[in-house]
């Protein structure tokens, strides 16, 4: 990509909040700027929200919620079906600029894009099969009545690293059940947001059915719209803790609340395994967006009979992935997001090392502008390192060994997440048995990478509530109602 094509999307995205249908500045006109973290240089900068934009987007949101409810499912349909075609359209430049504030490589960011823009094409094929019942009292003499209607405003608040696909994610069901909204993207990465309420817009949305505001800091902005009760749903993609302070924001006025919170996944490999899958499998597990994701492979348990060469091939296919800017043709590893992202990474392999790890291959940051972080493979990781318990969130691969099925099954449950895990193994009985005893909202059997629009996407324990994507993915969004009618 030439430093004019980057200038030319840079430029086309609009930069100010979107309200009620309108682009418009903060309050007080201030603005943030975004950095590109393969160099930390700025980009550009976004407007920055105050309490007072916040009201206003909330108050678009309620007053469009009526109107935006009474519009026929079919209409609601088109305009998820006609930004999935746009999205197509502009997959490049909406790539790149993905790139640029998040630092992924084109191809994953292409990647990316086509994935959120299945959120809008499977939402728009639910939109119109919204289901309802009518039944026979037991005693006969009434009959119930049971539709489903639109929850009503919603809040979406969204992380940096899938900078498009988390907001499709919420937006698609939200948009499909009659629910208007005000999504705040993370304050690193809010041009793809951006980029997608022009499409929106284009594709023939009503004014105030989806708002955008951009903001450094969430806490002061959200917090009054949350509490404030003019909002009936939070919809939360983020770190536990955060999503943990949300809920008991949420508790005061009894917001219907869905959490997708981090993940500290097991990737548990026996020695029934063909290991090329395997080591392919754990690759992508641990690599997609550098290591930067709630279902990374953060604890790779290995049957002890086949570690050290399992390790040997890891290390060797991670050795191999090209670092660099993720503009660059062939890099296959970007930068992390920023600064405190690389140094959480190098204390943990640091940590990891003092408490006996050997370093297979990386280990050491990579001079030079931006965050980068090589491939790195560490084995024989002390359960009581730090990255057992945390998410890496960067390219480190950390072998364990384990000798029993038990013994690893309670090892991955040991932990306060539960979102995804990864089983690699040949014998189908244990491959179920193993699937069962995990604790988690979501398994891989034989493949490194879950995520799917029509699959249900979602964790267990401290890992979230509810479910996105998938047939229920649309549940969330809304309220049934039961009529109860006399027929004596
Ligand atoms: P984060 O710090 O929790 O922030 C997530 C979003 O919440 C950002 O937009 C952030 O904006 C906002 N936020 C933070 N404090 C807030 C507050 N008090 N009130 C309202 N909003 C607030 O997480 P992150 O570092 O961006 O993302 C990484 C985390 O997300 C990881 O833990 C990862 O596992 C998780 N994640 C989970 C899933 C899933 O589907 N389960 C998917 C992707 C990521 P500000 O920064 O401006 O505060």
């Amino acid at each position: 990509m030439s430093e004019r094509d980057e200038a030319c999307v840079l430029q086309a995205v609009e930069k100010r909040l979107f309200i009620d249908g309108k682009w418009v500045d903060a309050a007080d006109g201030r603005t943030f700027d975004i950095a590109d973290p393969a160099t930390g240089e700025t980009l550009c900068s976004v407007a920055n929200a105050t309490v007072v934009d916040g009201q206003a987007a909330l108050d678009a949101a309620v007053a469009a919620q009526p109107d935006f409810a009474a519009m026929p499912p079919r209409q609601r349909a088109d305009v998820l079906m006609q930004s999935f075609h746009l999205l197509h359209e502009r997959i490049d430049d909406l790539a790149l600029l993905m790139t640029l504030e998040m630092g992924k490589p084109l191809a994953e960011a292409r990647g990316e894009i086509a994935y959120a823009a299945e959120f809008f094409r499977h939402f728009a094929e639910e939109a119109v099969r919204i289901d309802g019942g009518y039944q026979t009292a037991p005693h006969g003499g009434a009959r119930f009545l049971v539709t489903r209607q639109p929850v009503g405003p919603c809040l979406l608040i969204t992380p940096w690293n899938f900078p498009m696909a988390m907001g499709t994610r919420k937006l698609g069901p939200a948009i499909a059940a009659g629910c208007t909204s005000v999504i705040k993207p993370a304050p690193q990465t809010p041009l793809s947001m951006l980029a997608l309420m022009g499409i929106l817009s284009e594709a023939g949305l009503p004014a105030g059915a989806v708002n955008c505001i951009t903001v450094t800091d969430a806490g002061p902005v959200m917090e009054p719209l949350i509490r404030s009760g003019l909002a009936r749903k939070l919809s939360f993609t983020g770190s536990t803790t955060v999503g943990r302070q949300l809920l008991k924001q949420c508790a005061e006025k009894i917001l219907r609340t869905s959490l997708e919170l981090g993940g500290n996944a097991p990737f548990i490999v026996f020695s029934d395994a063909d290991l090329d899958e395997a080591v392919e499998g754990a690759v992508a597990a641990k690599m997609r967006n550098m290591g930067q994701a709630c279902t990374a492979a953060n604890r790779i348990y290995v049957q002890s009979s086949v570690i050290d060469e399992f390790g040997r091939r890891l290390a060797e296919r991670m050795a191999a992935l090209p670092v660099g800017r993720g503009t660059q043709p062939g890099v296959a590893v970007g930068p992390l997001i920023d600064a405190a992202a690389l140094r959480k990474v190098q204390m943990l392999v640091a940590d990891a090392v003092e408490r006996g790890a050997a370093v297979l291959t990386g280990g050491e940051a990579v001079d030079g502008g931006g965050y980068f972080y090589p491939p790195t493979v560490l084995t024989n990781v002390s359960p009581d390192a730090a990255l057992c318990e945390q998410e890496i969130f960067g390219p480190v691969a950390s072998l364990i060994a384990f000798e029993t099925e038990a013994d690893v099954i309670a090892a991955a449950n040991d932990t306060e997440y539960g979102l995804v895990s990864y089983v690699f193994t040949n014998d189908l009985r244990r491959a179920l048995r193993v699937a069962e005893a995990l604790e988690t909202g979501m398994v891989g059997l034989n493949q490194g990478v879950v995520s799917n629009p029509s699959a249900p996407f979602g964790g267990v324990k401290q890992s979230g509530l509810g479910r996105e994507g998938g047939a229920v993915g649309i549940d969330e969004f809304l309220e049934t109602k039961y009529i109860g009618i006399a027929m004596p």
